[in-house]
């Protein structure tokens, strides 16, 4: 039994199946991906699983309790966070202050943004944001402007603040898309980092072939909203089906 379990879920929207009959099953502690070319559901089947759509049919389970229902909020309290395409960061802000954000809220259970003032007079918090940035490497950034920082750092930025959040499953909605090598290896050398040292699953949907197999333990091909394969990279690489579908061979 994995911490996420998805069983037939089924997504439409109007005449066309976004989602046929998916079903994933994502082991505690292990890293996962999502591969599939443009259109095949990924952002679909990602947003099912954090309250953004409701399936018409099937169930997703996270750690034993159905997250259908749900708001993405409740969600997120039931211990997973997510990362989209665009980082969601305040670039008018310090890193610092960034960071505060989320530490803050998991302490009061919501954030609101006249609350930062408050939030920067509290010495834990900042303490907090503070060991949270210097584990990212971002201690010497803490004072530029979140919008300052490379595509890579800001990235960073982003993910560690969902860290503090500490969730159980981290979802990732291609964190690489449109990012320069430099960039990218930096974000990869920082999910390494998150696996070596937390009790974490990471769910990762990637289009960059590079960013898959420097992370993932398992990989599940979706083609046209159905999963076409799951298995190791070494078997994902070799597979016929996946050449076919998704390399285009
Ligand atoms: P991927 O993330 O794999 O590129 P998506 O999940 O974004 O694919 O989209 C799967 C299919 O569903 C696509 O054909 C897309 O056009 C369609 N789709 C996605 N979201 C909506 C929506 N809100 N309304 C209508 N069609 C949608
Ligand atoms: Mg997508």
């Amino acid at each position: 039994m994995g911490i996420l379990e998805v069983k037939n879920v089924n997504k439409r929207f109007g005449g066309l199946q976004a989602l046929g009959d998916v079903n994933l099953s994502v082991a505690e502690n292990t890293c996962h991906a999502i591969i599939g070319p443009n259109g095949a559901g990924k952002s679909t089947l990602l947003n099912c699983l954090i309250g953004k759509l409701i399936p018409d049919t099937g169930s997703v389970m996270f750690d034993g309790q159905s997250v259908l229902g749900r708001k993405p909020y409740q969600i997120n309290q039931m211990g997973i966070s997510r990362v989209f395409q665009t980082p969601e960061i305040f670039g008018d802000l310090s890193v610092l202050e960034n960071m505060m954000i989320p530490i803050f809220a998991r302490r009061d259970g919501a954030f609101r943004m006249h609350a930062l003032g408050q939030a920067t007079r509290e010495k834990d918090i900042v303490e907090q944001a503070e060991d949270m940035l210097e584990s990212l490497n971002l201690a010497d950034a803490r004072h530029d402007h979140a919008a300052a920082m490379s595509r890579g750092n800001k990235r960073r930025l982003e993910i560690g603040m969902c860290l503090a959040q500490n969730p159980r499953l981290l979802l990732l909605d291609e964190p690489t898309a449109g990012m320069a090598r430099a960039d990218t290896n930096n974000t990869i050398d920082l999910l390494k980092q998150i696996k070596d040292e937390r009790d974490i699953t990471i769910c990762i949907i990637e289009h960059d072939m590079h960013v898959v197999f420097s992370l993932a333990e398992r990989i599940t091909v979706l083609a046209q909203g159905t999963p076409l394969v799951e298995d190791t990279p070494d078997k994902i690489k070799g597979h016929p089906k996946v050449r076919e579908a998704y390399l285009g061979e």
